[in-house]
């Protein structure tokens, strides 16, 4: 399944990432871009109640909650969704590529000593640059995630 937030659920938009859905984001997009989004298979997030009657309820799910991680359990409820925890952080929270292992000689420099120290796994975006390992994401990691999906 795959996502497109409008651009007031920018939280979301990470969280579905960190998740590993495939999820469009951008501040910018006017209305009619992101609702030409759906044409790509993508069920549309949104807070906005003028768009809610442009399209069918199973295209366009209006997002309620105001916490970010209300949102996504609602999402979850609605949807009937299924993370995967396989593909949790394979994905890059900020823009949304997947991620690929990189070897941690090559990461010298471009992630903090400590880090590099107590770390060797670790993965690189190759659309924005970002580097990433256990724990990079968001500080609590799994055990977030797992406390988020009630489990
Ligand atoms: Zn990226």
């Amino acid at each position: 399944m795959k996502f497109a937030a409008d651009r007031m659920l920018g939280k979301l938009a990470k969280w579905l990432r960190i998740l590993g859905y495939d999820t469009v984001y951008s501040r910018k997009q006017s209305n009619d871009t992101f609702l030409a989004l759906a044409d790509d298979d993508r069920i549309l997030l949104s807070r906005n109640t003028r768009l809610v009657g442009r399209m069918g309820q199973d295209r366009l799910v209006f997002v309620e909650a105001n916490d970010p991680k209300k949102q996504l359990q609602a999402l979850i409820r609605l949807l009937g969704l299924k993370p995967d925890p396989d593909k949790f952080f394979s994905r890059c929270a900020v823009c949304n590529a997947l991620l690929e292992p990189i070897k941690p000689e090559d990461v010298i420099g471009r992630v903090p000593d400590h880090i590099w120290t107590d770390h060797n796994k670790f993965s690189e975006c190759k659309n924005c640059g970002r580097i990433y390992w256990p724990g990079s994401h968001l500080a609590r990691g799994r055990r977030e995630i797992r406390r988020l999906l009630g489990e």
